[in-house]
């Protein structure tokens, strides 16, 4: 899907929201919602999303929805950083099927790197649910 297009309601995290799909919750309040990404590529790969919106993208997002998501993907970042002490933080979102986008509601990634260890392949690779929860609860508990 390129830039152009429309919002399709029936996305995976469109249903996430909706409570029509699982998800590995890290952190939600009235504006974003956190929740572990399914294929990380790396440890405590989190993904960060807000709740009112039908952006596809970060171009289409309403200014008025910008602040909260930001201020909430600051917030879980730091709480990665707490959790798992990471060396550097990737922070990225991609706008597009050729830029590398997959899931068509806007969303950040939160991707925690070690000197010495190479990022994951985008989007391959089931995480085990187990250990996704138990990186969930680390990371939640320290959320400010
Ligand atoms: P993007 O390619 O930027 O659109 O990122 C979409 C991300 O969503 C990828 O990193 C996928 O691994 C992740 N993903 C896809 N389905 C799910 C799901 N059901 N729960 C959590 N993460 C998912």
């Amino acid at each position: 899907m390129s830039l152009d297009g429309s919002y399709d309601a029936g996305n995976i995290f469109a249903k996430i929201l909706r409570g029509e799909m699982p998800a590995v919750k890290v952190y939600e309040d009235e504006h974003v919602l956190a929740f572990m990404d399914v294929f990380p590529q790396a440890k405590g790969h989190t993904l960060v999303i807000p709740k009112q919106s039908s952006a596809r993208n970060f171009l289409e997002e309403a200014p008025d929805v910008i602040g909260p998501l930001m201020l909430g993907v600051q917030r879980v970042a730091r709480a990665v950083r707490a959790a798992l002490n990471p060396d550097g933080l990737v922070i990225t979102q991609f706008n597009g099927a050729p830029a590398g986008q997959t899931v068509f509601h806007l969303h950040f990634h939160i991707i925690p790197r070690w000197e010495g260890v190479p990022l994951g392949r985008h989007a391959q690779g089931m995480a085990d649910m187990d250990e996704l929860k138990v990186l969930a609860a680390e990371i939640s508990a320290k959320v400010g």
